[in-house]
């Protein structure tokens, strides 16, 4: 599954939302009370709003319940023998649960009914007597002295299912469907229980027999139990041992208008409103879409048909294998039987799209699926392209063909994630497929391919092989996010992307957020179905990667490769947990001859949270002998004794640290040397006076390095003497490590600065990535400062002469953005921007003259690589008319990516009014789209013109905003973070504490962090804020 957005400077991620959905939410929306959803469906207590969702069709769905309704009491008239649970699945009231009549149990929907009665009353007393049943359960279990096996947070293991036949019909013109799902289950222990999930929808029937033909083993009664979003079928007889049984259950439930389970969507054609059904089941939604084992680990064989109006098409994981036209316009798609899989990615759709195909060499059939003026105008050839290509890369690679007949890949208008990688239906939101290479930014060519490579990547990496449990989730998505790097090398070998772009992007970003003490480990414990959307956070996508990059540069990439191979070999169509992993990699180092406990090393890195700064002294011995220690890093030093582990000795890893000594015209070759105490002595040879020592060669592990000061100074003479004799990523390392050394206080804070002073030489795009970021938040603590000017005047010298140097790109829309050159492009890209955010003059006039020539000709001549710098920087500086225009061109625009930067570029403005304009225009849906709102806000809060005004709005709307977003964990906690990060005053520290104090809610881990930021900007600023400017000063007048 890929997050949003993963290439923004801060760490976002997101589901997305729909405006009627928030509305909603908002409660703006009332319908009458009464729907048979209510009545009959599970009733989980802390989704009301899904209720008024299910009141919405009532309307629509009541002329089929009738139907359904008159021809089960006809059925029922017939004396149709029928084992089955009521419809009340919440649980008809009854005495007693074991000793109930067989004939109760029996009862259809509505049998026990006596007419005239009023619905609503009906309703609340069958909603009582579900209680009542469960209660008297729950007592007996008491007895036993066991918690019921519905009440647990897990399935219990007695049932195994093995296949699944589900036949789907899809009603799109009310958005309902209904379901029968017949399961093979095999008894692991007896019981009379079958526990499994269901959640949010209407059960008509249960039947269970004993194998197919046999008689049927009767079922008591049946009852949803909506905190675990479990159905409990209770039977009269234990299932025996050993035995196959058929558990069938008839059901129906809502397309849902929210974008999880079976959901919908639409898009307009020729003026006309388009609907399609979707799904999304990762990580626990399926169980909203059919019965079923929805844990990773239940892998079944799937045989799914969908029936639908044959103006659609229908989509599943495997090919139609066979269709079934009826006459009055519908038919029955049958698709072919899926492999052992697990059904977080199931999945299934019924559009009316397009689409264009292709064929691997190992004949793969890859089709790419969007709406039909998409498909026309060839949006999706690109992505049809190199999906071709990386499936070849990756049966290469993994040495292991991909598994099944066909991919197609589907392009939805919206969805909750950029993408998910269902096993043959990998579902992506348009913005993250669809392309076109006239207009599109290298940043956007780049997000498209990175997203498609991630997916592809888990088509082996979790759906061939799928991680035992949820708190392994970072096993599919850190090699998920480590091979976006190494495939789109594969397609584009001159960007360099594993060796260098990995740095910045993931191993910088994440060391940001695993350097507070509120952070966590990898490997996450999760025990309820609601810890699951937690999990899938930047530290299990990035650290996950960033930990994988170590491994395979310490082991070699050859024999990782050879590992993975086997790793995938062994555990295809099954289940594994990262001690398999650690397992096939071990025995693979012992075959070329190495031997290191991969488990014993990889443990620590994995379940304890944060990393390790080493420190090498070099400088206080003698005989060559240097001095290694290491203690975890962390931002706030003061936050230490607020965790008691931090202060633990045994909060210490097993660490790979390359080393290499430097003269001024040579580097060694790397050394490695294993760390794993807390102090170490280790002799280095040709240790020379002159020499430096550098550690974790090409930034590698994942840890920070510190030096002794007279090794800084050695190395910075060596960066102005001739930067070229340290690597492209050790100098981008370098100036990472530097900065947030000083900002944690390891570091004096002028080394840093002192480090890009040889800028005006640096030719290559990655030290002047890392040093624009890492001066990103340097510049945030300062911004408001009286003396800010000196240390803007500072960052501009550096930028300078190679701004002189490069100049500005022109604007060649002929040439395709594929053929241009990415190192080239970028650095421009980077140099132009520090030059116009520190207002360097002629930057400052070549964006207005852009931006006026855009408004007087009409015609946006803008190159598009650095089209968001100019608008922002035309807004800053410009009048409001300026202001105005950007607002019109962002109402009329329809590209997707073009309409964000305009969007973005408002929040630029000075003027304090305009501002607060924006951030309350940002709240209506019908102006800026829900996901869109967020961004607003938090760059409002980057601009030091407006981030009180943000943080202001911000308390004030937070009711409305936690009601829109407070389910979207993502989402809340990214604009938690986003707001508050730069607040750096010990007023704005106070006013953060009490407004956490006056909330009671959920976003706890969000503002614990955000407390944690906030309290490390005073304490630096407090202590460091002088001695920087004071340097400054200085550094200036000579
Ligand atoms: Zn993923």
């Amino acid at each position: 599954m890929d997050l949003e957005e993963k290439r923004e400077k801060r760490p976002p991620v997101t589901p997305m939302m729909i405006e009627e959905e928030a509305a909603l939410r908002n409660g703006s929306r009332g319908l009458p009370p009464g729907s048979w959803a209510e009545a009959a469906g599970p009733r989980p207590r802390t989704t009301e709003r899904h209720i008024a969702v299910h009141k919405r069709l009532v309307l629509g769905f009541a002329v089929s319940i009738l139907a359904l309704l008159a021809v089960t009491m006809i059925a029922v008239l017939l004396s149709v023998r029928f084992e089955e649970c009521s419809a009340a699945a919440d649980g008809p009231p009854r005495a007693s649960g074991n000793g109930s009549l067989p004939g109760a149990a029996r009862q259809p929907p509505g049998a026990g009914q006596s007419p005239g009665r009023p619905e609503q009353e009906e309703e609340e007393k069958e909603a009582r007597g579900g209680e009542v049943v469960e209660e008297e359960e729950e007592e007996e279990w008491q007895r036993r002295r066991e918690l019921p096996p519905w009440t647990r947070p897990r399935l219990p293991r007695h049932l195994r299912p093995l296949h699944y036949n589900l036949m789907l019909s899809a009603f799109m013109e009310n958005f309902t469907f209904s379901g029968e799902v017949n399961v093979q289950l095999e008894v692991l222990n007896a019981s009379r229980y079958i526990v499994l999930h269901a959640h949010r929808m209407h059960i008509e029937a249960v039947r269970v027999a004993e194998d197919k033909l046999a008689g049927g083993v009767r079922v008591d009664r049946s009852f949803f139990y909506p905190q675990t979003q479990v159905f409990v079928v209770v039977l009269n007889r234990s299932l025996e041992v050993q035995k196959s049984y058929n558990l069938k259950i008839i059901y129906n439930a809502l397309i849902e208008n929210e974008l999880l389970g079976f959901f919908r969507s639409s898009y307009v054609l020729h003026g006309e409103r388009r609907f399609l059904g979707v799904t999304q089941f990762s990580p626990t939604h399926a169980r909203k879409a059919f019965p079923c084992f929805d844990e990773p680990i239940y892998k079944a064989t799937f045989k799914i048909s969908i029936r639908h109006q044959a103006t659609y098409l229908s989509l599943s994981n495997m090919p139609v294998e066979t269709s079934v036209f009826e006459e009055d316009g519908w038919v029955t798609d049958h698709f072919s039987q899926t492999p052992l899989m697990s059904t977080y990615y199931l999945a299934w759709a019924v559009c009316n799209f397009t689409y264009r195909e292709t064929v691997t060499k190992s004949g793969v059939v890859v089709r790419l699926y969007a709406r039909p003026d998409a498909i026309r105008r060839g949006s999706g050839d690109y992505a049809l392209n190199i999906t071709r290509r990386l499936i070849e890369f990756y049966e290469d690679y993994f040495k292991v063909p991909y598994s099944l007949p066909k991919l197609d890949l589907l392009a939805v208008p919206k969805h909750p994630y950029a993408a998910m990688e269902n096993w043959g239906l990998s579902v992506f939101v348009e913005q993250r497929i669809l392309l076109d290479p006239s207009i599109s930014s290298i940043s956007y060519l780049l997000d498209v391919t990175m997203v498609i490579v991630h997916e592809l990547c888990h088509q082996w990496f979790g759906d061939l092989v799928t991680p035992v449990w949820w708190e392994d989730v970072w096993l599919k998505e850190g090699f998920a996010h480590y091979f976006e790097f190494v495939g789109t090398d594969y397609l584009y070998p001159g960007w360099n992307m594993e060796k260098q772009r990995f740095l910045t992007d993931v191993l910088h970003e994440v060391m940001l957020l695993d350097g507070l003490a509120s952070s966590h480990p990898v490997s996450q414990e999760v025990q309820q179905a609601t810890d699951i959307d937690r999990v899938f956070d930047w530290i299990a996508y990035k650290k996950g990667a960033a930990l994988i990059r170590m491994l395979a540069n310490f082991m070699g990439h050859s024999v990782f490769q050879m590992g993975l191979q086997d790793y995938l070999t062994i555990h295809k169509y099954g289940n594994a947990a990262r001690n398999d992993l650690w397992n096939t990699l071990s025995k693979a180092l012992k075959r070329v001859g190495k031997s290191v406990n991969i488990q014993q090393v990889m443990d620590q890195w994995t379940l304890q949270m944060g990393y390790p700064v080493i420190t090498i002294l070099g400088n206080e011995t003698t005989d060559n002998v240097i001095v290694i220690s290491q203690e975890r890093f962390v931002y706030d030093i003061d936050a230490k004794p607020k965790d008691p582990a931090l202060g633990d000795s045994s909060y210490l890893w097993q660490i790979p640290l390359t080393i290499a000594v430097g003269n001024t015209s040579h580097i060694s070759s790397e050394a490695i040397i294993w760390v794993s105490n807390k102090s170490e002595h280790h002799r280095i040879p040709a240790l020379e006076e002159a020499s430096w020592l550098l550690g974790n060669i090409n930034q590698t592990g994942y840890f920070r390095v510190n030096y002794d000061i007279r090794n800084w100074r050695l190395i910075i003479n060596q960066l102005t003497r001739n930067h070229e004799v340290i690597s492209v990523s050790n100098r981008a390392g370098l100036i990472d490590d530097a900065f947030n050394l000083a900002r944690a206080g390891y570091l004096p804070q002028n080394i840093p600065l002192e480090i890009i002073r040889y800028f005006s030489e640096e030719k290559d795009f990655l030290p002047w990535h890392a040093a624009s970021r890492a001066l990103y938040p340097l510049d945030k603590l300062l911004d408001r400062a009286e003396n800010y000017n000196i240390f803007n005047e500072y960052i501009l010298r550096q930028v300078a002469s190679m701004y002189l140097k490069l100049g500005w790109p022109t604007n060649n829309l002929n040439k395709s953005l594929v053929q241009a050159s990415y190192q080239h492009e970028e650095l421009r890209r980077e140099v132009i921007m520090l030059a116009c955010s520190f207002g360097n003059k002629h930057c400052h006039q070549q964006a207005a003259t852009l931006i006026s020539d855009w408004i007087s000709s009409n015609r946006n001549r803008i190159p598009l690589n650095v089209r968001d710098i100019v608008y922002c920087t035309g807004v800053s500086l410009m009048d409001e008319d300026v202001w105005e225009f950007i607002w019109m061109k962002f109402h009329s625009t329809t590209a997707v990516s073009e309409k964000k930067i305009l969007l973005e570029a408002l929040t630029c403005s000075d003027d304090r009014n305009l501002l607060n304009r924006l951030l309350n225009l940002s709240l209506n849906s019908e102006v800026v789209l829900d996901q869109d709102a967020i961004d607003v806000i938090i760059h409002v809060a980057r601009n030091p013109h407006g981030r009180d005004l943000a943080w202001k709005f911000f308390r004030e709307k937070w009711k409305i905003l936690n009601a829109r977003y407070g389910e979207a964990l993502f989402m809340n906690s990214k604009l938690i973070s986003g707001v508050t990060e730069f607040l750096n005053t010990e007023e704005e520290l106070r006013e953060l504490k009490n407004f956490i104090k006056s909330y009671e809610g959920g976003a706890a881990v969000s503002f614990s962090r955000a407390v944690e930021t906030v309290e490390a900007n005073v304490r630096w600023k407090k202590l460091y804020k002088e001695e920087l400017f004071q340097w400054l000063r200085k550094s200036l007048t000579h």
